[in-house]
């Protein structure tokens, strides 16, 4: 596999398409390229129960963190139609390779 199979970048939007979180969407907050996965922010959720460890001021309990899932159950959100989209590739002028809409043909990186 690939480690650009997916177009997926950090602090993109995202939507989840399938498993329990389906129709979550959030911030993508880590891309793992070389297993292909994503940690995005509130989707999928598990919990990590700590002990309390005062000398390094940790308090014990249940602690909720996001857990990565899979690049190919989540959709980038495009920030100009705002749906959800496949995305393709375009050469601008000045010779940056910039990702775009399939749908809107937005630009989506900034
Ligand atoms: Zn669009």
């Amino acid at each position: 596999m690939s480690r650009l199979d997916t177009p997926i970048r950090r602090n993109d939007n995202v939507v989840v398409t399938t498993g329990k979180d389906r129709g979550k969407r959030g911030r993508v907050l880590k891309v793992l390229p070389d297993e292909n996965r994503v940690v995005v922010e509130g989707v999928n959720l598990i919990s990590r129960h700590t002990r309390p460890n005062p000398s390094k001021n940790i308090k014990g309990g249940i602690v909720k963190r996001e857990a990565s899932l899979d690049a190919s159950n989540v959709q980038i959100v495009c920030p100009e139609c705002s749906t959800r989209t496949r995305i393709g590739h375009r050469i601008l002028g000045d010779g940056r390779k910039v990702r775009v809409c399939r749908k809107c043909d937005g630009v989506v990186d900034k």
